[in-house]
């Protein structure tokens, strides 16, 4: 299928084109017709699947044709459209996919988020906007200072819906969607559908189209997903030996919290590797900036958290490396998920600790599969005996670690495991056990 199948408007058929794109995505496929014909819907997708311009094409498409929306309400200074989205970095990007596909359409668009002045935003929205993308936590500011005008919204979008659930946003979610029209149009994307998504689901769809296009949790193909075993207070060894051995760039590093970021991204500088460490507590100038830089290739690596490297959008990344696993085996999926987008191949590379082999067991249960894991000489692991965190409430792992590989199923003919490179480093020093310990 073609997009100029799909009925979009020559504006938007141009913006698509000048982007290089001429085969919608199969989210966009089996969503773009549903949205354009006024209906709700429910949609499975997470990203790297296309779902921003699933939405954003249909909805800038009903904002410009006069049988949609009247002449008259094009004068309307308050927002048609809302978006709603979880982070400030997804609020950045969607705005930025508005403005690229809505290049020719003449159509205005915000992003209010927090971390950045209020008064700005408002000048901006006394201008006038069609669509305002928005975290809610900001808009809800908005509100309580009445500088927004929600009463003229046609169109609700509610992204990434199960992170906003995982954020806590769900009765900051409510308390907007109180102040809406009544009938309006809603749309809700999820990379997937836990109990809760599907109860906000009910509440706000009104007879929705349904769209799924990945299965439940799984990631994306092309990945192929490697684990060293390595001690914990050997991983900042072991990460730089990598960089140093195969020359890396542009490699997205997951930590699980802000502390542990910024220790790692000092430590990766000071070693020669150009890196910035992204979290909630860097000021906004300083995120836009650090994802710039690591966009432009100006550096090796960006060490982030999950919850700051939720919804990024980076063409192409050829690796990520989870420095820590996750708690939660779904969030693994979103991580990896930075990786082999949009049909090009990467590669997701898991250094593991003994005391992490409960997590590595729940995400290559979530898989359904083993992911094929493997020694480096010079950084054998000597912790062996896995020790539960208190927090987790789960019994001790049962198997050792041994210096050994084995192959996971489907994966092996490609695996990303680096060859041992470093011969003779010898001793793994003596390594004092973190586990329970390390501030999360
Ligand atoms: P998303 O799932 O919205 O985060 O999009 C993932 C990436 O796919 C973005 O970098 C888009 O620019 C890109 N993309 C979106 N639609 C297409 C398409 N039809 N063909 C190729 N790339 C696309």
């Amino acid at each position: 299928m073609q997009f100029t199948e799909l009925g979009l408007s020559a504006e938007l058929l141009r913006a698509i084109g000048e982007q290089g794109y001429t085969t919608p995505t199969p989210v966009q496929q089996q969503a773009i017709p549903h949205i354009l014909a006024g209906r709700d819907l429910e949609a499975l997708a997470q990203t790297g699947t296309g779902k921003t311009a699933a939405f954003v094409l249909p909805i800038l498409q009903r904002l410009t044709n006069p049988l949609v929306t009247p002449l008259q309400k094009i004068t309307h200074t308050a927002p048609r459209v809302l978006v709603l989205v979880p982070t400030r970095e997804l609020a950045a990007q969607v705005l930025a996919s508005v403005r690229t596909y809505g290049a020719h359409t003449g159509l205005r668009a915000l992003a209010v988020f927090g971390g950045v002045g209020i008064n700005p935003q408002i000048q901006s929205m006394r201008r006038g906007i069609d669509i305002l993308v928005a975290t809610p936590g900001r808009l809800l500011d908005h509100l309580g200072q009445r500088t927004v005008d929600l009463s003229k919204v046609q169109t609700l979008v509610l992204d990434e819906a199960d992170r906003m659930f995982d954020m806590g946003f769900i009765r900051d979610i409510r308390r907007i969607i109180e102040k809406l029209p009544k009938v309006r149009q809603n749309l809700m994307f999820s990379a997937t559908f836990a109990a809760e998504v599907r109860e906000l689901a009910h509440a706000v769809l009104q007879n929705p189209a349904m769209v799924e296009v990945a299965r439940r949790n799984a990631p994306a193909e092309l990945v192929t997903h490697t684990v060293i075993k390595v001690d914990q207070d050997q991983k900042r060894d072991l990460l730089l030996h990598l960089f140093a051995a195969h020359g890396w760039h542009q490699v997205l590093v997951f930590c699980r919290t802000k502390h542990g970021s910024d220790a790692l991204a000092r430590k990766l500088e000071q070693s020669g590797v150009r890196t910035a460490a992204l979290h909630g507590n860097k000021s906004q100038n300083a995120r836009t900036r650090a994802l710039a830089d690591f966009k432009a290739g100006k550096l090796a690596a960006l060490v982030a958290t999950d919850i700051a490297a939720r919804g990024l959008d980076i063409d192409s990344l050829p690796r990520v490396v989870n420095f820590e696993l996750p708690n939660v085996p779904e969030d693994y999926i979103h991580r990896i998920g930075r990786t082999g987008r949009a049909g090009a191949s990467g590669e997701a590379l898991s250094l593991v600790s003994s005391d992490e082999r409960i997590q590595l067991r729940d995400i290559e249960r979530l898989l359904k599969r083993e992911i094929e894991s493997s020694v480096l000489p010079g950084f054998e692991p000597r912790h062996t005996n896995a020790v539960p965190r208190p927090s987790a409430g789960r019994p001790p792992a049962q198997k050792p670690a041994q210096a050994r590989t084995r192959s996971g199923s489907g994966n092996g003919s490609r695996s990303g495991a680096p060859r041992p490179a470093r011969s003779g480093a010898g001793a793994a020093k003596p390594a004092s056990h973190h586990s329970g310990q390390r501030h999360r």
